[in-house]
């Protein structure tokens, strides 16, 4: 018998970007600053300066445990969402919060229903809990939602949506939303993955809260990792109506959310400024991309968010090629898009040095 069970053993490892300190060492690079990570869909302008100075300031009290209960920012984010902050659990990155759903909802029998190029941690937490995944054809490499509301069976416990959705940087517009909720049935919790909703003008920014208001079966999950570029803090949020948060704080550890994270949340939250700015990036950084894939002439998927996804032939070859020139991008064969590479929107400079990396590889006929 086997020290460790099997189906442990059988659980994928979810693989991150490669990290810059990583890459260094396997180059031989002394300076990891020449290294260019467009990999994990971070802030290209880093953390606002306010959240920076809150996050040092709080570092004064870290003999202190935090508050179990983040009271200061639960209630800054109920004022600026229009929420209860009893309808608001704070994670350790929303990640933390995917798999705190997964504990309350999903065991073996029960399944889950995402889109098959979505964000792929749905099917590892479903994995984790012994939970079916039903992955649904996307349609343009968008979430056909009519198609996940058929795919709904009797031991579906959750579905879900990322919108937009990483990797594929495609949404779903207000009138979808509102046909699929109206379409599933009542034994079903649609979690709402919003992790890149602050990039889209507020009014291209689907209502999702308001199912939260009405108290109807869903989550919103939103993090502090992309636009507010607190990636390295792990601090994301869930709205939901107060008795499934009151469920996520039966299951989550006391102290789930470091008192630093939640210091700087408050304070990035305030900072819209640096919320346009970043928004301006983004959309600047988008063009200047589309351009370069143009010249290349390359196909792309046009995106909403700070991340686009390019076809380059063999993905996995134009990784490693790219990351043995210190440019770091994403391969997407885990996601069944092998011809494909993911590039986070990085700034001018980087872009420019990830295009210029990719007309390098055009010319050795790496990419055809
Ligand atoms: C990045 C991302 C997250 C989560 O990030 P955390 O850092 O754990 O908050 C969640 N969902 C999607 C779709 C993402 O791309």
């Amino acid at each position: 018998m086997s020290r460790i069970p099997d189906w442990i053993q059988q659980l994928t490892p979810y693989e991150p970007g490669r990290p810059i300190s990583e890459v260094a060492r396997e180059l031989g690079i002394e300076d990891p600053d020449s290294i260019v990570k467009l990999a994990s869909n971070e802030n290209a302008l880093g953390p606002s300066r306010k959240a920076l100075a809150a996050a040092r300031a709080a570092l004064r009290t870290a003999h202190r445990y935090p508050d179990g209960n983040s009271y200061d920012l639960r209630q800054a984010l109920a004022r600026h969402l229009g929420l209860d902050p009893n309808q608001l659990a704070i994670g350790h990155g929303s990640n933390e919060l995917i798999a705190l759903i997964g504990q309350v909802f999903l065991g073996p029998g029960t399944d889950i229903v995402m889109a098959d190029r979505a964000f792929v941690v749905y099917r590892l937490v479903a994995d984790l809990f012994r939970a079916r995944t039903i992955a649904v054809p996307m349609r343009d490499l968008t979430h056909d939602l009519d198609a996940m509301a058929r795919a709904v069976t009797p031991h579906t416990r959750l579905v879900f949506v990322a919108n937009p959705n990483n990797p594929t940087g495609t949404m779903v517009g207000a009138q979808e939303i509102e046909r699929f909720m109206d379409q599933v049935p009542p034994h079903v919790w649609v979690v709402w993955d919003e992790a890149y909703i602050e990039l889209l003008p507020p009014p291209m920014q689907p209502a999702t809260l308001r199912y939260v208001r009405e108290d109807r079966r869903v989550f919103v999950l939103r993090t502090f990792s992309k636009t507010y570029g607190l990636a390295g803090l792990r601090i994301g949020y869930a709205a939901a109506p107060a008795d499934a948060i009151d469920a996520l704080n039966r299951v989550r550890q006391p102290f789930n959310v470091n008192a630093i994270a939640q210091a700087a949340a408050l304070a990035a939250l305030e900072d819209r400024e640096h919320v346009e700015r970043t928004r301006r990036m983004v959309a600047n950084g988008l063009r200047q991309l589309e351009r370069g894939f143009q010249q290349l002439g390359l196909e792309y998927v046009p995106s909403v968010a700070n991340f686009i996804l390019v076809r380059v032939g063999a993905g996995r070859q134009v990784f490693q090629q790219l990351l043995s020139r210190g440019v770091i991008v994403r391969p997407m064969d885990a996601y069944g898009l092998p011809e494909y590479v993911r590039v986070t929107v990085g700034t001018r400079s980087e872009n420019r040095r990830f295009l210029r990396a990719l007309a390098d590889l055009r010319s050795e006929g790496v990419i055809p």
